[in-house]
């Protein structure tokens, strides 16, 4: 696959069609809000704190986690294929005086000018919009620095993360746009793995995210059935 290949048209669309949205702590974007300070801290004490880092977000979106690594003191990229996205992305930097860099690409062709670069690659439930993800994962291998820390984030391919991402989310309560998640594009974790191996990485850690519908927030904890991050270290 060439590198601008593992791009699926219809995905982007529909995230720069909500693009205006990113920063509304109750529109389309909520659950990414209400997931962000968990995965930060999970983030952060996978490299002993983020303050000097080298990281790049693959897949950011409008910023979310991005800015706030770059609040943390990181030195922060952020590469998404979305340029509504990123525009929104690169105001709301504007508008909170944080300094992340923005740039429209694929991890792939990012990848190829970038080998060996971060302390920390972060690669956040994206990889479930893309055609081949292994390829991103090899995209992201590439881009670390040999030592570097990786983190992914996805959704499990099991019946629970069907009715919670699909049924609940989408046609329930109407959380997110009917279509933002394809169920056959859910990745289990064995396959995540394999990717993760095949790219020369080493697996460090596994653990699954859970929501509490009564506080709304999420936490970190064992059972990967739903979304979960995979922790990956590329050796020296
Ligand atoms: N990582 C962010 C956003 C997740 S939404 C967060 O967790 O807050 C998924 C993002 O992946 C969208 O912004 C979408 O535009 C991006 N994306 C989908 N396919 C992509 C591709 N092939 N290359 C780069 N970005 C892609």
């Amino acid at each position: 696959m060439t590198p601008s290949s593992n791009v699926d048209p219809a995905e982007i669309a529909k995230f720069n069609e909500i693009a205006s949205r990113w920063w509304d702590p109750s529109g389309e974007f909520k659950p990414l809000h209400q997931l962000n300070p968990c995965r930060l801290a999970f983030i952060s004490d996978q490299v002993q704190g983020l303050f000097g880092k080298k990281v790049v977000d693959v897949g950011c979106g409008g910023g979310i986690l991005a800015e706030s690594m770059a609040k943390a003191g990181a030195d922060v990229t952020g590469i998404d294929m979305a340029d509504e996205a990123l525009t929104v992305a690169k105001l709301h930097a504007l508008e909170s005086a944080v300094s992340v860099q923005y740039q429209q690409s694929t991890a792939e062709a990012f990848a190829s000018a970038n080998k060996n670069s971060f302390d920390l690659v972060t690669c956040m439930e994206m990889l479930e919009h893309v055609p081949e993800p292994a390829s991103v994962v090899q995209a992201c291998a590439d881009l670390a620095k040999p030592g570097a820390t990786l983190v992914f984030s996805t959704l499990n391919k099991t019946w629970k993360a069907y009715l919670m991402a699909i049924v609940g989310a989408e046609q329930l309560l109407k959380l997110v746009p009917k279509g933002t998640h394809e169920f056959e594009k859910f990745i289990r974790p064995s396959d995540l793995m394999r990717f993760i191996d095949d790219a020369g990485l080493q697996v460090v850690d596994a653990t699954g995210l859970h929501y509490n519908p009564v506080n709304q927030s999420f936490r970190t904890g064992p059972g990967l059935d739903v979304n979960y991050f995979v922790v990956a270290k590329k050796p020296l």
